[in-house]
Formats: structure tokens, C-alpha cells, sequence
């Protein structure tokens, strides 16, 4: 039996089954590249679904979570720490609001969202306790949490989970008529929204749409919530996908790459008005704003200003999708991205196996992606890479849809 056979059959035996993977087993990773137990090296193009922008175990970010962590990894929020401050500091000033609350995972980070939505609904706007409503999108993805699947439009992550958080809308992605209607409810405190939809399978509204809806909730003194999770920290070819819009959003969720993918760091933002809603002892997280984190995101962050990785993200992507759009394939439904959140579209059901089997086959050529919804294909390489390497990633896509017939 090879070592990969055997440790794939460890997880089947011993983990949970909430995930189904591609059957490489990965040891290794170095900027673009990842490297299996058997020793082959491949192009990453899902980078941790956008967590590892700055590339797997970047130097930098590396040595600031070793240096940090031989000093101090935890203390917990019972007491200050050293690195804490600075790094509130830091993060108000680059993305420009007054305030930040430190959380963990994504969803915790969406999860701290809609609390601080709903608290400012009820002591700044002045919704009747316990009526506060907010908005989500269809098709959206925020997280795993029983209040974050609760405004889910999809069955795989609702079904027999069960009571849901009630006083939820849904309104159409895309659709500005739609939230016109819903926004009319004084009681709706905020909307949530993904400027992009990444797990939906790479779904961009326009600019204009994003524009209308945040005058929509500014009319309506309703709060703009930005899910940058996924499309955060440069990886749409700027530092935010909503900066495309020139919007700037009342409260501002990041996760995933505000780590560079060492340590699950995530973080709310929001100015005063909205923040200082939440009290001592209203909320919180043990590891949240652990120094250790603080030093991780700080250095990633710094990564990704001084290599220019946005900049980079959109050179390439441009160039990618050029690239891509040149193999015009029968299988290839559609091309679409911006920066480096990239999808192929099969021409293929959902229900079929065709993306599936064509990872299969990027895999044996050395790239590794995953398809969402079945027959969308997300292609979201590390922001360090480089032209030759998007050229080897598209002659890899290309050699691996030749074998299949449309
Ligand atoms: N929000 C968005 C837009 C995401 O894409 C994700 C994860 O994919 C999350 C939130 C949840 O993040 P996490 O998996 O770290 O909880």
C-alpha cells in the first residue's frame, strides 16, 4: 500500500466524513507549490480557498510566528499583551476605521458581525428588542456556524441542522429591486453581503450593484456588511474586492489570508459609532487577539503590502484569463474572475463528475484545484505567483482537457 493510500484511509477511518477530498495527500508547501508524502509537486491553485495569498510559509510570516512564539503565544483578554495594541493600531490605520475586534476563525469574525448589527440595531437605531432583521443573499457563503447557515440558501449546509435563527431575509444577489423592497422594514439592522461570491463559484454583481446597495442601506440607516473572508487582503487585485466599488462598508469582516494561512486569525472592523455598541463581558474569544496572532497577521499584512501582491494579483489574473480564454475547449462553459479568484465554468450538469474528473486530471499533471457546485472549477493560486507559472498552470489545464471529450 503507498503512504498516500494509507493515510487517506487513517482519515476515512478515524475523521469525520464533512469533507470529501482530492486524493493527494500534501506534506509540504513553498510559495506556489505544494509537494505530496510520495514526493510530487504541484501548482496550489485553491491556496486554502484564499487563505495562503502570500504563499505557503513565507519566510517572513514564519519567522514572525517563531519569534513571537518562543516570547508569548497566549495570555488570553483577561490581561493586556504586548503586541495586542500595536496591532489594533496597525489594522485601523490600513483599512481606515476606528476600531477592530480580533476573532479567530471567519465565521466567528461573521458571527461577531451580526452581534454588533444587531446590539447597534437595538441601541442606536432603536429597533423593539428581539425584532432586529438581517438581510443575507442567495447563493451567499459565510461560515458554518448555526446563525451564519441559518440566512444559507443552500440545502448541503442547512438541511436537518435545524431550528434556524428566525428573523432573516433573503434577497437576490445581484438584484437591487429586490433589497429596495426588504430595506423598507425599520427593523432591518443590516445587510451582509460577499462583494464577490467565492464558494458560489466565483459570482461577481458589478460594481454598480455593490455601489446602489451600500447607498441603499445609508438611505435606509440600515448596516453595510462586507464579507472579505475570501476576497480580502489583495486577492481580487486590490486590498478589498469592495474597493473596486469605492465603497466603504460600516462594518468589515476579514479572516483567511489576514494570517497568510499559519494560524486562524480574523477580525471585525467598524468605527465607534458602531464598535463601542459592545461591552466588556458582551463578547469575546479566548484566543482572540492572542499575541502570537497579532504578530502572524501583522507580518502578513506587511507581505502583502510591500511585495505588492494586489498589484500582482491583477497583472496575473489579467493574463491568466487571457491565457485561458485562447483554449477554447468545448468543456469550457465560461472564464470569469477578477485578480486571482478565477472560475472554469463546465459545459456540464452539476450532477455530473466531469469537474470533478478533470481535477482529477489536473492533480496527475501537477496543479490541485477543487470544484464547487459540481461543475465550477475555482483556480485561486497563491498572489506570489509568477508569469511563468501561470503559463505552466494553463498548459497544465489545457494538456488535461484535451484527454476529455466535450
Ligand atoms: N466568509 C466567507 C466569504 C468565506 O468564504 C468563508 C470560508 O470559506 C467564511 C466566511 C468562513 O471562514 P472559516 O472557514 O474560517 O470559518
Amino acid at each position: 500500500m503507498t503512504r498516500t493510500n494509507h493515510l487517506i484511509e487513517l482519515e476515512e477511518k478515524y475523521g469525520a466524513h464533512n469533507y470529501h477530498p482530492i486524493p493527494v495527500v500534501v506534506s509540504r508547501g513553498l510559495g506556489v507549490h505544494v509537494w505530496d508524502v510520495e514526493g510530487w509537486k504541484y501548482l496550489d491553485f485553491l491556496s486554502a480557498y484564499s487563505a495562503v495569498n502570500q504563499g505557503h510559509c513565507h519566510p517572513r510570516i514564519v519567522k514572525a510566528l517563531t519569534d513571537q512564539a518562543e516570547k508569548l503565544t497566549l495570555i488570553s483578554r483577561a490581561f493586556h499583551n504586548s503586541e495586542l495594541g500595536e496591532y489594533e493600531k496597525f489594522m485601523c490605520n490600513i483599512f481606515g476605521y476606528d476600531k477592530i475586534l480580533p476573532m479567530n476563525s471567519g465565521a466567528e469574525a461573521v458571527e461577531t458581525a451580526l452581534k454588533l448589527c444587531r446590539k447597534w440595531g437595538y441601541k442606536k437605531k432603536g429597533i423593539p428588542q428581539n425584532e432586529a432583521i438581517i438581510i443575507f443573499a442567495t447563493g451567499n457563503f459565510h461560515g458554518r456556524t448555526l446563525a451564519i447557515i441559518s440566512g444559507s440558501t443552500e440545502d448541503s449546509s442547512k438541511n436537518d441542522f435545524g431550528p434556524y435563527l428566525p428573523n432573516i431575509e433573503i434577497v437576490e444577489y445581484g438584484n437591487i429591486e429586490a433589497l429596495k423592497k426588504v430595506i423598507q422594514n425599520r427593523n432591518v439592522a443590516g445587510f451582509m453581503i460577499e462583494p464577490i461570491q467565492g464558494e458560489a463559484g466565483i459570482i461577481m454583481p458589478g460594481e454598480a450593484y455593490l455601489k446602489a446597495c451600500s447607498e441603499l442601506c445609508k438611505e435606509h440607516n440600515v448596516l453595510f456588511i462586507d464579507d472579505e473572508v475570501q476576497t480580502g487582503i489583495g486577492r481580487t487585485g486590490k486590498m478589498l474586492a469592495i474597493d473596486h466599488a469605492g465603497v466603504k462598508p460600516d462594518i468589515l469582516v476579514l479572516g483567511k489570508a489576514l494570517s497568510g494561512g499559519v494560524l486562524p486569525v480574523s477580525a471585525v472592523l467598524a468605527n465607534d459609532d458602531i464598535m463601542l455598541c459592545i461591552q466588556p463581558g458582551e463578547h469575546g474569544s479566548t484566543f482572540g487577539g492572542n499575541p502570537l496572532a497579532c504578530a502572524v497577521a501583522t507580518e502578513a499584512i506587511k507581505v502583502v503590502l510591500d511585495e505588492k501582491l494586489a498589484d500582482n494579483a491583477n497583472k496575473m489574473g489579467e493574463l491568466f484569463r487571457a491565457e485561458l480564454k485562447k483554449l477554447s475547449h468545448p468543456l469550457i462553459k465560461e472564464i470569469r474572475g477578477k485578480g486571482l479568484l478565477n472560475a472554469i465554468e463546465i459545459n456540464d450538469a452539476p450532477e455530473s463528475k466531469t469537474a470533478w474528473n478533470l481535477c482529477l486530471k489536473f492533480a496527475e499533471n501537477g496543479l490541485l484545484a477543487k470544484p464547487t457546485h459540481g461543475n465550477i472549477i475555482r483556480l485561486a493560486p497563491p498572489l506570489v505567483i509568477k508569469e511563468e507559472e501561470i503559463l505552466t498552470a494553463v498548459a497544465i489545464i489545457d494538456k488535461s482537457l484535451k484527454t476529455f471529450q466535450a
